[in-house]
Protein backbone atom coordinates (compact mmCIF):
# COMPACT_ATOMS: atom_id res chain seq x y z
CA UNK A 1 0.00 0.00 0.00
CA UNK A 2 1.22 3.17 -1.01
CA UNK A 3 0.82 6.25 1.68
CA UNK A 4 2.53 8.97 -0.80
CA UNK A 5 -0.39 9.94 -3.17
CA UNK A 6 -0.85 12.36 -5.94
CA UNK A 7 -2.77 14.93 -5.13
CA UNK A 8 -6.03 14.86 -7.27
CA UNK A 9 -8.59 17.35 -6.33
CA UNK A 10 -11.53 15.62 -7.71
CA UNK A 11 -9.96 15.95 -11.12
CA UNK A 12 -10.36 19.96 -10.66
CA UNK A 13 -10.55 21.20 -14.11
CA UNK A 14 -9.45 24.90 -11.97
CA UNK A 15 -6.63 23.66 -10.38
CA UNK A 16 -3.41 25.17 -11.52
CA UNK A 17 -1.23 23.69 -9.23
CA UNK A 18 2.10 21.90 -10.48
CA UNK A 19 1.87 18.02 -9.92
CA UNK A 20 2.50 17.39 -6.21
CA UNK A 21 1.96 14.12 -3.33
CA UNK A 22 -0.27 14.61 -0.39
CA UNK A 23 -0.37 13.07 2.82
CA UNK A 24 -2.57 13.65 5.94
CA UNK A 25 -0.71 12.84 8.84
CA UNK A 26 -4.21 12.50 10.59
CA UNK A 27 -7.57 11.29 9.87
CA UNK A 28 -10.17 14.51 10.67
CA UNK A 29 -9.59 17.94 11.82
CA UNK A 30 -10.05 19.27 15.31
CA UNK A 31 -10.47 22.73 14.11
CA UNK A 32 -14.32 22.27 12.72
CA UNK A 33 -14.40 25.16 10.59
CA UNK A 34 -18.25 26.05 9.04
CA UNK A 35 -16.90 26.08 5.62
CA UNK A 36 -15.49 23.07 5.96
CA UNK A 37 -15.89 20.62 3.04
CA UNK A 38 -14.53 17.32 4.49
CA UNK A 39 -17.44 16.57 6.21
CA UNK A 40 -19.13 16.06 2.91
CA UNK A 41 -16.33 13.09 2.25
CA UNK A 42 -15.25 11.76 5.57
CA UNK A 43 -17.04 10.34 8.44
CA UNK A 44 -16.84 12.04 11.78
CA UNK A 45 -14.67 14.45 10.06
CA UNK A 46 -14.33 16.53 12.95
CA UNK A 47 -12.15 14.06 15.39
CA UNK A 48 -9.11 13.52 14.47
CA UNK A 49 -7.87 10.05 14.41
CA UNK A 50 -4.64 8.61 14.18
CA UNK A 51 -4.23 6.17 11.19
CA UNK A 52 -2.39 2.70 11.82
CA UNK A 53 1.20 3.11 12.13
CA UNK A 54 2.30 4.18 8.36
CA UNK A 55 5.82 5.71 8.97
CA UNK A 56 7.65 2.65 7.85
CA UNK A 57 5.55 2.77 4.26
CA UNK A 58 6.35 6.49 4.24
CA UNK A 59 9.74 5.91 4.68
CA UNK A 60 9.86 3.45 1.79
CA UNK A 61 7.82 5.36 -0.51
CA UNK A 62 10.16 8.06 -0.11
CA UNK A 63 13.15 6.45 -1.15
CA UNK A 64 10.92 5.13 -4.80
CA UNK A 65 9.09 8.42 -5.47
CA UNK A 66 10.04 11.28 -7.66
CA UNK A 67 11.95 14.01 -5.42
CA UNK A 68 11.17 16.53 -8.33
CA UNK A 69 7.76 16.82 -6.91
CA UNK A 70 6.37 17.98 -3.36
CA UNK A 71 4.97 16.71 -0.68
CA UNK A 72 1.85 18.69 0.30
CA UNK A 73 1.20 18.48 4.48
CA UNK A 74 -1.77 18.30 4.54
CA UNK A 75 -5.31 18.87 2.29
CA UNK A 76 -8.52 17.18 4.09
CA UNK A 77 -7.06 18.00 7.56
CA UNK A 78 -4.76 20.51 9.84
CA UNK A 79 -1.20 18.70 9.93
CA UNK A 80 -1.05 20.26 12.99
CA UNK A 81 -4.05 19.27 15.43
CA UNK A 82 -3.90 19.85 19.44
CA UNK A 83 -3.05 16.36 19.88
CA UNK A 84 0.41 16.30 17.60
CA UNK A 85 1.75 18.39 20.31
CA UNK A 86 2.20 15.18 22.39
CA UNK A 87 2.41 12.72 19.25
CA UNK A 88 4.69 14.67 16.84
CA UNK A 89 3.68 12.43 14.02
CA UNK A 90 3.97 15.28 11.51
CA UNK A 91 7.62 16.19 12.87
CA UNK A 92 8.47 12.37 12.04
CA UNK A 93 7.17 13.15 8.81
CA UNK A 94 9.11 15.98 8.39
CA UNK A 95 12.13 14.35 9.69
CA UNK A 96 11.55 11.92 7.27
CA UNK A 97 11.40 14.29 4.33
CA UNK A 98 13.95 16.06 5.17
CA UNK A 99 16.60 12.99 5.18
CA UNK A 100 14.96 11.97 2.34
CA UNK A 101 15.42 15.07 0.01
CA UNK A 102 11.74 15.88 -0.43
CA UNK A 103 11.03 19.64 -0.42
CA UNK A 104 7.12 20.31 1.60
CA UNK A 105 4.44 22.52 1.17
CA UNK A 106 2.69 22.83 4.85
CA UNK A 107 -0.76 24.38 4.77
CA UNK A 108 -2.03 24.98 8.68
CA UNK A 109 -3.90 27.06 10.99
CA UNK A 110 -1.86 25.98 13.91
CA UNK A 111 0.84 27.98 15.57
CA UNK A 112 2.71 24.48 16.29
CA UNK A 113 4.25 24.63 13.18
CA UNK A 114 7.10 26.94 14.83
CA UNK A 115 7.94 23.98 17.10
CA UNK A 116 9.54 22.83 14.14
CA UNK A 117 11.65 25.54 12.32
CA UNK A 118 14.48 23.27 13.59
CA UNK A 119 14.18 21.09 10.63
CA UNK A 120 11.98 23.77 8.51
CA UNK A 121 15.40 25.40 8.12
CA UNK A 122 17.27 22.59 7.30
CA UNK A 123 15.06 21.84 4.37
CA UNK A 124 13.08 22.85 1.22
CA UNK A 125 9.91 23.95 2.99
CA UNK A 126 6.97 26.42 2.75
CA UNK A 127 4.53 27.11 5.34
CA UNK A 128 0.98 28.91 4.34
CA UNK A 129 -1.00 29.96 7.19
CA UNK A 130 -4.73 30.73 7.01
CA UNK A 131 -6.30 33.73 8.26
CA UNK A 132 -10.05 34.27 7.41
CA UNK A 133 -10.00 37.24 9.22
CA UNK A 134 -8.13 39.02 12.51
CA UNK A 135 -11.45 39.56 14.31
CA UNK A 136 -11.26 36.89 17.11
CA UNK A 137 -14.56 36.87 18.00
CA UNK A 138 -15.80 36.46 14.36
CA UNK A 139 -12.82 33.81 14.19
CA UNK A 140 -13.55 31.95 16.87
CA UNK A 141 -17.56 31.44 15.70
CA UNK A 142 -16.16 30.70 12.36
CA UNK A 143 -13.51 28.26 12.90
CA UNK A 144 -14.82 26.47 17.13
CA UNK A 145 -11.79 24.78 16.77
CA UNK A 146 -8.73 26.43 15.81
CA UNK A 147 -6.36 28.59 17.31
CA UNK A 148 -6.95 32.52 17.73
CA UNK A 149 -6.18 34.76 14.10
CA UNK A 150 -3.73 36.27 16.62
CA UNK A 151 -1.67 33.48 17.21
CA UNK A 152 -1.34 32.57 13.88
CA UNK A 153 0.45 36.12 12.71
CA UNK A 154 2.62 35.34 15.62
CA UNK A 155 3.51 32.13 13.86
CA UNK A 156 4.06 33.66 10.84
CA UNK A 157 6.42 36.10 12.26
CA UNK A 158 8.07 33.63 13.96
CA UNK A 159 8.81 31.73 10.49
CA UNK A 160 9.31 34.80 8.55
CA UNK A 161 12.15 35.87 11.18
CA UNK A 162 13.85 32.29 10.84
CA UNK A 163 14.09 32.46 6.88
CA UNK A 164 11.16 30.18 6.37
CA UNK A 165 8.84 31.38 3.05
CA UNK A 166 5.62 32.02 4.30
CA UNK A 167 2.31 32.10 2.68
CA UNK A 168 -1.07 33.98 4.19
CA UNK A 169 -4.02 32.03 2.70
CA UNK A 170 -7.20 33.99 2.79
CA UNK A 171 -9.38 31.21 2.47
CA UNK A 172 -12.05 31.23 1.58
CA UNK A 173 -13.56 34.25 1.15
CA UNK A 174 -17.09 34.92 2.12
CA UNK A 175 -20.28 37.02 1.10
CA UNK A 176 -21.00 39.37 4.50
CA UNK A 177 -18.16 37.27 6.68
CA UNK A 178 -15.36 38.67 5.25
CA UNK A 179 -15.62 40.23 2.12
CA UNK A 180 -14.94 44.67 2.85
CA UNK A 181 -11.63 45.46 1.04
CA UNK A 182 -11.46 48.05 4.86
CA UNK A 183 -10.82 44.46 6.59
CA UNK A 184 -8.34 42.87 3.89
CA UNK A 185 -6.61 46.28 3.89
CA UNK A 186 -6.03 45.98 8.06
CA UNK A 187 -5.07 42.49 7.87
CA UNK A 188 -2.30 43.22 5.06
CA UNK A 189 -1.00 46.10 6.61
CA UNK A 190 -0.58 44.10 9.71
CA UNK A 191 0.75 40.97 7.77
CA UNK A 192 2.84 42.10 4.92
CA UNK A 193 5.49 42.10 6.84
CA UNK A 194 6.08 38.27 7.87
CA UNK A 195 4.31 37.35 4.53
CA UNK A 196 5.92 36.17 0.82
CA UNK A 197 2.84 35.71 -0.86
CA UNK A 198 -1.01 35.79 -0.54
CA UNK A 199 -3.83 33.19 -2.29
CA UNK A 200 -7.14 33.82 -2.28
CA UNK A 201 -10.42 31.42 -2.66
CA UNK A 202 -13.83 32.02 -2.44
CA UNK A 203 -16.29 29.93 -0.61
CA UNK A 204 -16.91 26.95 -2.30
CA UNK A 205 -20.36 24.86 -0.97
CA UNK A 206 -20.64 21.77 -0.66
CA UNK A 207 -24.67 20.14 0.56
CA UNK A 208 -24.18 20.73 4.19
CA UNK A 209 -21.99 24.00 4.62
CA UNK A 210 -24.19 26.74 3.64
CA UNK A 211 -26.71 25.68 6.42
CA UNK A 212 -23.88 25.36 8.65
CA UNK A 213 -22.31 28.72 8.62
CA UNK A 214 -25.98 29.85 8.94
CA UNK A 215 -26.15 28.60 12.37
CA UNK A 216 -23.52 31.27 13.45
CA UNK A 217 -24.10 33.49 10.90
CA UNK A 218 -27.78 33.84 9.66
CA UNK A 219 -26.76 37.08 7.42
CA UNK A 220 -25.34 34.41 4.96
CA UNK A 221 -28.56 33.35 3.85
CA UNK A 222 -28.97 36.39 1.92
CA UNK A 223 -25.59 35.49 -0.10
CA UNK A 224 -26.58 31.70 -0.69
CA UNK A 225 -28.57 32.22 -4.06
CA UNK A 226 -25.06 33.94 -5.57
CA UNK A 227 -23.64 30.43 -4.95
CA UNK A 228 -25.37 29.26 -8.89
CA UNK A 229 -22.11 27.72 -10.78
CA UNK A 230 -22.02 23.91 -10.24
CA UNK A 231 -18.41 22.53 -10.46
CA UNK A 232 -18.50 18.78 -9.27
CA UNK A 233 -19.22 18.64 -6.07
CA UNK A 234 -19.62 22.46 -4.88
CA UNK A 235 -21.69 25.43 -6.17
CA UNK A 236 -19.11 28.65 -6.48
CA UNK A 237 -20.74 32.23 -6.45
CA UNK A 238 -21.53 33.12 -9.59
CA UNK A 239 -18.12 34.15 -12.24
CA UNK A 240 -18.49 37.83 -11.74
CA UNK A 241 -19.52 37.99 -8.62
CA UNK A 242 -16.14 36.37 -7.29
CA UNK A 243 -14.05 37.97 -10.09
CA UNK A 244 -15.21 41.32 -8.72
CA UNK A 245 -14.01 40.02 -5.17
CA UNK A 246 -11.07 38.76 -6.69
CA UNK A 247 -9.65 41.85 -8.27
CA UNK A 248 -10.16 44.21 -5.89
CA UNK A 249 -8.52 41.93 -3.89
CA UNK A 250 -5.45 41.62 -5.85
CA UNK A 251 -5.29 45.37 -5.96
CA UNK A 252 -4.92 45.53 -2.25
CA UNK A 253 -2.53 42.66 -2.15
CA UNK A 254 -0.37 43.93 -4.96
CA UNK A 255 -0.52 47.79 -3.29
CA UNK A 256 1.49 46.25 -0.46
CA UNK A 257 4.24 44.93 -2.94
CA UNK A 258 2.99 40.99 -2.64
CA UNK A 259 2.56 38.37 -5.47
CA UNK A 260 -1.21 37.44 -5.61
CA UNK A 261 -2.60 34.16 -6.55
CA UNK A 262 -6.07 32.29 -6.49
CA UNK A 263 -6.94 28.27 -5.86
CA UNK A 264 -9.57 26.86 -7.94
CA UNK A 265 -11.37 29.89 -9.65
CA UNK A 266 -10.96 29.76 -12.87
CA UNK A 267 -9.15 32.98 -13.11
CA UNK A 268 -4.88 31.73 -13.93
CA UNK A 269 -4.63 35.64 -15.42
CA UNK A 270 -5.09 36.70 -11.51
CA UNK A 271 -2.10 34.31 -10.85
CA UNK A 272 1.30 35.81 -10.17
CA UNK A 273 2.55 32.49 -8.85
CA UNK A 274 1.59 28.80 -8.27
CA UNK A 275 -1.27 29.12 -5.01
CA UNK A 276 0.97 26.52 -3.00
CA UNK A 277 3.65 27.84 -2.16
CA UNK A 278 5.90 25.70 -4.75
CA UNK A 279 6.92 29.20 -6.54
CA UNK A 280 9.02 30.32 -3.01
CA UNK A 281 11.27 27.46 -3.01
CA UNK A 282 14.38 27.39 -5.27
CA UNK A 283 15.22 23.84 -6.69
S1 LIG B 1 -8.57 23.56 9.15
FE1 LIG B 1 -9.13 22.92 7.07
S2 LIG B 1 -9.53 20.72 7.24
FE2 LIG B 1 -9.59 21.57 9.32
S3 LIG B 1 -11.74 21.99 9.73
FE3 LIG B 1 -10.78 23.90 8.98
S4 LIG B 1 -11.11 23.88 6.74
FE4 LIG B 1 -11.49 21.77 7.51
Amino acid sequence: MRVLRLFDPWQGELCTCPPKYTLNPYTGCAHRCLYCYISSFIPRAFEVREKPPFLHLLERDLRECEKTLYLSLANSSDPYPPVEAERELTRAILKLCQREGMPVLILTKSPLVVRDIDLLQAMQAAVSITITTLDSQKARLLEPGAPPPQDRVRALQALTEAGIPTILRLDPIIPGINDTQEEWHTMLARLAPYIRQVVASTLKLRWDTGERIATSFPEIRHFLSLFSERKGRSLYLERKVRRALLEKLREIVHAHNLPFSTCREGFPEFNDLTCDGSALLSR
